[in-house]
């Protein structure tokens, strides 16, 4: 049996926070920190999408400007890192390239993607989702109103090598969301501690959301 100690653990494992972050809130930050601490990871990249294939009925906000909010936002944790791959990346922003190109620029490290409840339910119906499972770990913290029941029905038609690669993190309940802050600016309701204050000035300067 080869045993490792906890800083070579934290060596070989990159944690990927994907997300819209339009804008970066304490619910993405919570879960991954939450995920950085629980299965010791020596960093965690916040990427931005850069053209989200699945959110197309919505207008989302320009990439850079997404960029420089969730920049703003992780400024404060020497563990986490924004990351242009998927802004600078021209086409639609699929996870797969995405986790291709981390392992690239990464040779050696195991990757493990942070999401939330709601949107791992989404992940395993994507068609590459045995390759994605081959490629990376997968972290699903719970988020409020996301019943996990659905998920094990869903995992069951998944091969018990693909099922080992899917985690859970409880991580204290935020029901906090991109969509609800985007509203509140709009009714001009405050959206003070829902997310780090340079990013509510980076919303209120640049007039977001309006
Ligand atoms: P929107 O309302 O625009 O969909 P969002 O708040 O869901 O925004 P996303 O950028 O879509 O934020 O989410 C990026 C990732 O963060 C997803 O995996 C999502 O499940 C997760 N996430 C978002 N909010 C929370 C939260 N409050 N707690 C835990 N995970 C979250
Ligand atoms: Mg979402």
């Amino acid at each position: 049996m080869i045993i490792m100690d906890i800083e070579t653990v934290r060596e070989q494992r990159l944690g990927i926070m994907g997300g819209t972050f339009d804008p970066v809130h304490y619910g993405h930050l919570v879960a991954a920190e939450g995920a950085r601490y629980s299965f010791n990871l020596e960093k965690v990249f916040f990427i931005p999408t850069g053209h989200p294939p699945h959110k197309p009925d919505r207008i989302i906000s320009e990439p850079w400007v997404r960029y420089k909010m969730t920049s703003l936002a992780v400024a404060s944790n020497p563990f986490f890192c924004p990351s242009l791959i998927e802004v600078e990346r021209p086409g639609l922003s699929y996870t797969i390239d995405t986790v291709r190109t981390m392992r690239y620029l990464h040779p050696g490290k195991r990757i493990y993607f942070i999401t939330g409840a709601d949107a791992i339910l989404e992940i395993i119906t994507w068609k590459d989702i045995d390759l994605l499972l081959s490629m990376c770990n997968f972290v699903a913290a719970t988020r409020p109103g996301y019943c996990l029941n659905g998920l094990n029905e869903k995992l069951n038609s998944l091969p018990d090598s693909f099922k080992q690669n899917i985690s859970y993190m409880e991580v204290p309940a935020l029901a906090i969301s991109s969509t609800d802050i985007r509203q509140r600016v709009r009714e001009g309701r405050p959206i003070k501690y829902l997310l780090p204050e340079s990013v509510e000035d980076y919303i209120l300067k640049n007039n977001l959301y309006r």
